[in-house]
């Protein structure tokens, strides 16, 4: 077996076949790091979530790093993004890029379902919380491990 480093192109295709990042956010020196569903588009990734921790931490510290991964009989690929969180309000200067984000994570069947759901129940009121978020790519690396030179 072999690890070789990855094109932006071959980077770039792992992103685009997947659809599951690690996303991992830090706050006072502390690392969070959850799964997450989402959409790429330009230089971009679009994701849907309630507010929560990963949230706060965001709107806080915008500076992310993700990592999305592919593999089949013992070899892998895997991607490490490092981007900055950009919150997409439906109203005013992010119009546009909020009907984007949810025009493409629409595409999957029940797409929000793993951001929109909670362990506690919601409260009911009159307002949807959830919120549509992008993270502009900063820096993209890959590494592919597999079995010969000449593999891709
Ligand atoms: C395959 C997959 C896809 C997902 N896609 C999305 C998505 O697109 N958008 C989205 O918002 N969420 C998605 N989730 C759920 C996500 O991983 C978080 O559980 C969820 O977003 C809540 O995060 P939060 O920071 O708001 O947690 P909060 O509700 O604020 O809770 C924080 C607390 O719960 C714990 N916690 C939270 N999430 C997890 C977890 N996944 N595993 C273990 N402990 C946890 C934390 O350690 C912390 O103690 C997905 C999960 C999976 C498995």
């Amino acid at each position: 077996m072999i690890v070789k480093e990855m094109s932006r192109h071959d980077c770039s295709s792992v992103v685009q076949e997947g659809h599951v990042a690690c996303l991992a956010c830090c706050l006072d020196d502390k690392p969070y790091v959850v799964p997450i569903t989402y959409a790429y588009s330009g230089n971009c990734l679009y994701a849907f979530s309630m507010p929560g921790r990963k949230i706060d931490w965001m709107r806080k510290n915008p500076n992310v790093c993700l990592q999305i991964d592919a593999s089949s009989e013992g070899e892998w690929k895997s991607v490490v993004i490092y981007g900055r969180y950009q919150e997409l309000a439906p109203t005013g200067q992010w119009h546009r890029e909020y009907l984007h984000a949810w025009s493409l994570l629409e595409k999957r069947v029940n797409w929000w379902e793993p951001g929109g759901l909670k362990p506690a129940p919601q409260e009911v009121s009159g307002h949807y919380p959830h919120l549509f978020f992008s993270i502009d790519i900063l820096e993209m690396t890959g590494r592919a491990c597999c079995a010969s030179e000449t593999c891709n």
